[in-house]
């Protein structure tokens, strides 16, 4: 599997171009959708380069899985979904591949929510 070094994500990371960060640490990094589809809508991506999460379950390090499910936690409290911030909850979205529906191939998670999402998933367009 190779890892584009040009995706959106990848220039983010480097700094190349800008987003509206939310949290940061050191194997995660978390920012608005610049599309949102919810009333709350930010991705959670690790910082290392692995392309979806195929890659990332095969190659990541303990550290850099640990590190990505500890920020998916802290990036909902942080915008005020999780439990422990009283919210009413979310959903995380993890497209993966071209039936998944990944647009950007740099590993990514979506949370999110701020209303009620109704029924999790169609195959409807
Ligand atoms: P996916 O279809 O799972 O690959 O989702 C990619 C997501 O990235 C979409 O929801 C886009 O709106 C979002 N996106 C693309 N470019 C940017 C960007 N520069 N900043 C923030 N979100 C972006």
């Amino acid at each position: 599997m190779t890892y584009d070094q040009n995706n959106i994500f990848a220039k983010i990371l480097r700094g190349e171009i800008p987003c509206d960060k939310i949290y940061e640490s050191d194997h995660a990094l978390a920012f608005k959708d610049i599309h949102p589809q919810a009333k709350v809508h930010v991705l959670v991506i690790p910082k290392g380069a692995y392309v979806n999460m195929d890659d990332f379950s095969q190659n990541a390090s303990s550290e850099e899985i640990t590190g990505l499910i500890r920020a998916l936690g802290e990036v909902a409290k942080i915008i005020g979904v999780s439990q422990y911030s009283s919210g009413k909850g979310y959903r995380y979205i993890g497209n993966n591949g071209p039936d998944g529906g990944q647009e950007v191939p740099h590993l990514h998670f979506h949370i999110v929510g701020g209303e009620p999402l109704g029924r999790m998933v169609s195959t409807k367009s």
